[in-house]
């Protein structure tokens, strides 16, 4: 049916449910589900997620156990599933889950143990908040909070969704728990031509799938809705063929309407403007058009971000022998606050804007500035290359040097750095440190460097720059990753 005729007959469902009733919100409607389209959508999502889910750790753990043992599996794979993939994430909830079973057991580690066990997980705020959540629930004078109003409200750095995911899954609560992967399921399969980056757009979402969850398996549906856009409705490649709920799914209609009409090479008047219907706060803005080559991409629509800023820092990987012939590596201690808040890194400093074109003389300057040593007092100084790292809001690039020295002389400025120590590739491995300072490690190892060993060591040619076209090619990246 096309979508002119599913409004029409959706106008005359409306009317004969609501017994008569005004039908002004008609253009509302195309977003919303009516009851009859809202049982057939949750039987075949729900049908196709039984057969079809993923065996993961965490779906196991929610059904065994005490309910405090629920709630607590539930809310570490649901923290952690936050802005990582789930093949990412299973062997660290694994490692985590045999490390701390419980509540109690997490309130007890230390945050260092936290830090080194989130250690590559990334947006490593979210360790350092199941903690404090673990902390609290220790405490026992606020129970097992059963709802998720209650959990939000008590548990420090849980938020709607998780709460929503957590009290639906472990409680069986009929709460709607939308992520990014709902997000794009109901913009695509509710025409949501709206940007779905903002408040109000997120809202109505959420209302909509409040309205649309299975009101005896709430915590199955949520689960199924993920899992939809998680491996059918994916961002970039859906797989439209696979999809259960693909016969009321309205993008993949109109997609295929607006197909049928491009073959034939004749506008077909049966197919209405729905995206633009003036007044709806979902629909696609009035003055804005649709890709018709993009068809459900068009799906879920985002506003313009602020590109990422860009960033240069120098790294200094300094190294001395110890008294049996070992190696190590000198680390510093991150602020508590702020990105990567609490990891170890090498010294690492953001090169002013102006310093630019001199990052090399800037690098040297800081090892006078920071640590007390001459640069010439560091042995076999060598450029390592640069790194590339990606970070929601930056695109940060690493220019790493490395040298030998006997010691570090002074102490690092308060302000900057928390602690300092010297630690060997062994514990580096298992340290609390980004991901990004292990692509930086690697460099160390890469065959590029290998390769500058066998050219003759190439020194740094302090003294020598004379322009910037030089400089230019001197820190052109030889190992770039992303
Ligand atoms: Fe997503 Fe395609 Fe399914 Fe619609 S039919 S919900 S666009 S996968």
């Amino acid at each position: 049916m096309s979508i002119a005729g599913q409004v029409k007959k959706r106008k005359r469902i409306s009317k004969e449910e609501s017994d008569g009733s005004s039908t002004e919100k008609i253009n509302h409607l195309l977003h919303s589900y009516l009851e009859c389209e809202a049982v057939e959508f949750r039987k075949n999502l729900l049908e196709w997620f039984t057969k079809n889910k993923r065996d993961l750790p965490w779906r196991q753990r929610a059904v065994q156990g005490s309910l405090e043992e629920r709630v607590y599996s539930v809310l570490v794979s649901e923290v952690m599933l936050q802005q990582t993939q789930v093949n990412t994430v299973i062997a660290y909830y694994q490692k985590w889950m045999a490390q701390w079973p419980t509540f109690g057991d997490l309130a007890g580690a230390t945050p260092e143990q936290v830090n080194e066990m989130w250690s590559g997980l990334g947006y490593y705020a979210r360790g350092k908040r199941l903690q404090e959540a673990a902390k609290e629930m220790s405490k026992k004078t606020i129970g097992i909070p059963c709802s998720a109003a209650e959990l939000q409200k008590s548990l420090p750095g849980v938020g709607r969704y998780t709460a929503s995911a957590v009290a639906s899954i472990v409680f069986g609560e009929k709460v709607a728990a939308v992520d990014g992967n709902v997000i794009r399921v109901l913009s695509r399969h509710r025409v949501i031509g709206a940007d779905s980056s903002t408040n109000n757009t997120v809202n109505e979402i959420w209302k909509i799938a409040d309205d649309l969850i299975d009101p005896q398996e709430p915590g199955k549906f949520n689960e199924a809705m993920m899992e939809l856009g998680a491996v059918v409705c994916t961002p970039k490649a859906p797989k439209c063929s696979e999809c259960p709920v693909r016969s009321s799914c309205l993008a993949y209609k109109s997609t295929k309407v607006r197909e049928k009409a491009q073959l034939s090479l004749k506008c077909n008047p049966d197919v209405p403007d729905i995206e633009s219907v003036p007044g709806c706060s979902l629909c696609l803005p009035v003055e804005e058009q649709l890709d018709i080559s993009l068809g459900v991409l068009n799906y879920p629509r985002k506003g313009k971000k602020a590109p990422p800023r860009k960033q240069v820092s120098v790294v200094w990987i300094l190294q001395k022998c110890t008294s049996d012939d070992d190696v190590e590596y000198f680390m510093v201690k991150r602020p508590d606050k702020g990105l990567l808040g609490n990891l170890w890194e090498f010294p690492c400093h953001v090169v002013p804007p102006e310093r630019l074109t001199s990052k090399e003389v800037y690098a040297d300057d800081i090892l006078k500035e920071q640590h007390g040593i001459d640069v010439f007092e560091v042995q076999s100084t060598k450029l390592l290359g640069s790194v590339l790292h990606e970070f929601s809001h930056i695109h940060q690039t690493y220019v790493v040097f490395h040298g030998k020295v006997e010691e570090i002389k002074s102490l690092l400025t308060s302000e900057q750095y928390q602690a300092q120590q010297w630690i060997s590739k062994t514990q580096f491995e298992t340290a609390a440190v980004s991901t990004a300072m292990r692509k930086v490690f690697a460099l160390l190892d890469s065959p590029c460097h290998q390769s500058n060993k066998i050219l003759g060591k190439r020194r740094i040619e302090r003294k020598k720059i004379k322009n910037n076209s030089m400089i230019t090619s001197f820190f052109k990246p030889k190992n770039t990753e992303k």
